[in-house]
């Protein structure tokens, strides 16, 4: 419909109107190109500090010897208690970060006084179909002010002295199958985000807009669309050779929901795209007969011209993606020798467990390693990087489950990795987690949920010991010390569980980085010696940072447990120690002695459910009902993480109509219920089918209950 009004305009306008491109002009004062491009000592003005996203501050005052007498500069408490992602930017003695819901706060980056606050009052409702919290991970700085984009899907610029808006676009397609957590770059005066939506019925695309006015200058999808409405370009027709069936009618996927590098040096933007959607390629039959197209440009890197949008390479990690292999973590470039050259290289470990280093320029496939255990391929074609696929990983071909290593979570996620130039190393956030892909027999499309065409069911995670166990063992996480030009590990680090923070690289021979089990710490860049830590009291997963002020340099951590690895993954949530959201902002220093105050009380975790006096069927069909929509966010098999509700524990279980006004009538939709987002699911479930989940819960429970006791 988009393009039928777009072509109508077109049409509608004289020729000349063709060429009425938005002119952008940059930015002369303020946070400037030239001031992104060099860097300002002691400020971290872009997400990845650097438009490399090489995340290595050159300062060194807080070194490997002194970082012992790190300590509690200033702290603040966040008024939301979901997971924080984000990286706080730092210029001209302010700090701003968002935190979840897309709100943003500006503080004295020396005292924490607070200077400004802006809630762009997100409707709670968005959660439903935001794949994984309402997480966000942060703005841009460019000119006189601050972008940010919200989860329900606008552009929004603001003054950086005041906080007030200056201008506001919706920049998604629709704001019921799009969402955006990601942070924004500018370059050259645009501005430039994605969406996620992977999960739901989204086109993934990348686009520009100008810093003064929000106006669209570019935009790139990243899969072709229905061909009977012609191709935007030549990519879209290349690539419409890879897809079968009707893709387009789900949206195809590919979304760009995090990965964004400006290359200063060649003039390109880098980004990684998600996954094809639905996961299960079967369930529209998108990958032909042979059912092994590689469907692009999912899950890959992308470059493409800063001023005009226009496509100039891709390289696809995992091609016909059926496992939710994300390429969308961070991109970083720099300059490296290989064999006596150098080389300007793009650094990527996204999801599929695969180290790659790229051309930076061409795009040209130079090298990968296995940096976390895989089983999807039986090896890398070292000449052209394309994957040889194991056989048994095409689930729906199998027909049998496949316990897919990495998992859906991926061996590296959104948490950013840095680069150390002085060490030449790679600091990798790992999870090591598998997960069970099932394709679902008969699936349909539905108006609400996750649109995976897996069967979340019949893998869940049984209420037996041994079973339980085994997964919990096999779950786990490492700060990996990669070497790219020798692609292979250095040092590692190991946690209890997965989805750690993101990792900060400092002149200081220092790696800072938050765990999931309640610690910010310190480990020594060349040797991954554990030298400090501090008790956060929740799980740190945003990546820290690093500025100076007046000649004292402080790090700086958003903590704050959540994220899709809380709520979507049951019992395994709770494999690190410190499930629990406790929403802050820390600031460290040298010789500080602050304290945190006590973490609130948890909630008794004790279960006391009604007894189950519903039938085994109706137990077995909820059980079905409950994994395609209440799991995302309640968790698998009725585990929640420590963030929403853990069903389990609802008192509502034992009122059969209570618990359908909730679930049917949305009497905890906000804003009458206060609430955190429980929309109405009437779209998708009939009474009947509400109460199967009601018997299923209580059937849960009781059998935890039993375990519990044992
Ligand atoms: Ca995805």
């Amino acid at each position: 419909m988009r393009l039928g009004i777009a072509l109508a305009v077109a049409l509608a306008l004289p020729l000349a109107a063709c060429s009425s491109k938005v002119e952008v002009t940059p930015a002369t004062e303020g946070v400037t190109d030239a001031m992104l491009i060099d860097g300002v000592e002691g400020e971290w003005l872009t997400y990845g500090r650097d438009y490399g996203e090489q995340r290595f501050s050159p300062l060194e005052q807080i070194s490997a010897d002194n970082v012992g007498e790190l300590g509690l500069a200033w702290s603040v408490d966040l008024d939301t208690a979901r997971g924080q992602e984000a990286t706080p930017l730092v210029h001209d003695g302010v700090m701003y970060i968002t935190t979840a819901w897309s709100k943003v706060k500006a503080f004295d980056a020396a005292t924490g006084a607070v200077k400004w606050e802006y809630d762009p009052e997100v409707p709670r409702e968005t959660l439903v179909r935001a794949c994984c919290d309402a997480v966000n991970r942060g703005v841009a700085l460019y000119g006189d002010k601050v972008f940010v984009a919200t989860l329900d899907g606008r552009l929004i610029a603001l003054e950086q002295e005041t906080g007030k808006v200056v201008w506001s676009e919706v920049v998604v397609p629709n704001q019921e199958d799009y969402t955006i957590t990601g942070a924004p770059r500018v370059a050259k005066g645009m501005v430039l985000i994605g969406s996620g939506g992977a999960e739901y019925k989204a086109r993934g695309y990348i686009a520009a807009f100008d810093h003064e006015t929000g106006k669209e200058v570019w935009r790139w999808h990243t899969v072709p669309g229905n061909p009977a409405d012609g191709f935007e370009n030549d990519a879209m027709e290349k690539a419409a050779e890879t897809w079968a069936g009707e893709w387009w009618k789900l949206g195809g996927g590919g979304t760009v929901w995090d990965s964004i590098t400006y290359d200063p040096k060649t003039d390109l933007v880098l980004f990684g795209t998600g996954n094809a959607e639905p996961w299960n390629p079967g369930a529209n039959g998108r990958m032909g007969t042979e059912g092994a197209d590689d469907n692009l440009y999912t899950s890959s890197v992308v470059a493409v011209d800063l001023t005009t949008g226009e496509y100039r390479w891709h390289f696809q990690e995992t091609p016909e993606d059926r496992w939710d292999y994300d390429s969308n973590a961070q991109i970083t470039i720099t300059d490296l020798e290989i064999d006596g050259k150098m080389r300007h290289v793009a650094l990527h470990a996204p999801k599929n467990g695969y180290f790659y280093m790229l051309d930076a320029e061409t795009g040209e496939f130079l090298s990968a390693g296995s940096f976390a255990e895989q089983n999807w391929t039986l090896g890398i074609d070292p000449k052209t990087g394309k994957p040889q696929i194991n056989p048994e990983a095409r689930y729906e071909q199998t027909g049998k489950p496949w316990i897919g290593m990495p998992g859906a979570g991926g061996a590296h996620s959104w948490q950013p990795m840095s680069f150390s130039p002085v060490t030449g190393l790679v600091y990798i956030p790992a999870n090591l987690a598998a997960f069970p892909y099932m394709a679902a027999e008969g699936w349909e499309e539905s108006d609400i949920g996750f649109q995976t065409g897996v069967d979340l069911s019949s893998v869940a995670m049984p209420a037996d010991e041994a079973v339980r166990k085994a997964a919990m063992d096999a779950t786990t996480g490492a700060l990996i010390a990669w070497d790219p030009v020798k692609q292979e590990a250095r040092w590692t680090v190991p946690f209890k569980g997965p989805w750690n923070g993101g990792t900060l690289a400092t002149a200081g021979n220092l790696v800072f980085q938050g765990d999931a089990n309640g610690n910010f710490n310190a480990f020594s860049a060349d040797a991954g010696k554990k030298l400090w830590s501090f008790p956060a009291q929740t799980g740190v997963i945003a990546a820290p940072m690093t500025y100076s002020i007046n000649g004292e340099q402080y790090v700086a951590v958003l903590a704050g447990w959540g994220g899709v690895w809380d709520i979507a993954t049951g019992v395994l949530a709770h494999k690190s120690d410190a499930p629990i959201n406790v929403s802050r902002l820390l600031v460290f220093k040298l010789g500080a002695t602050g304290k945190l105050a006590d973490p609130p009380a948890s909630a008794d975790r004790v279960l006391d459910p009604p007894p189950f006096l519903g039938t085994e069927e109706q137990a077995a069909t909820g059980s079905q009902v409950y994994a395609r929509y209440c799991s995302v966010c309640h968790g698998d098999a009725a585990v929640a993480g420590g963030l929403n509700p853990d069903l389990r524990h609802s008192a509502t279980l034992a009122d059969k109509d209570t618990f359908k006004t909730i679930v049917i009538d949305g009497a905890l939709s906000p804003p009458e219920g206060g609430g955190n987002g429980m929309v109405s699911f009437n779209k998708a479930l009939k009474p009947e089918d509400v109460e199967t989940i009601r018997q299923y819960l209580i059937k849960r429970a009781n059998e935890d209950l039993a375990l519990s006791k044992k």
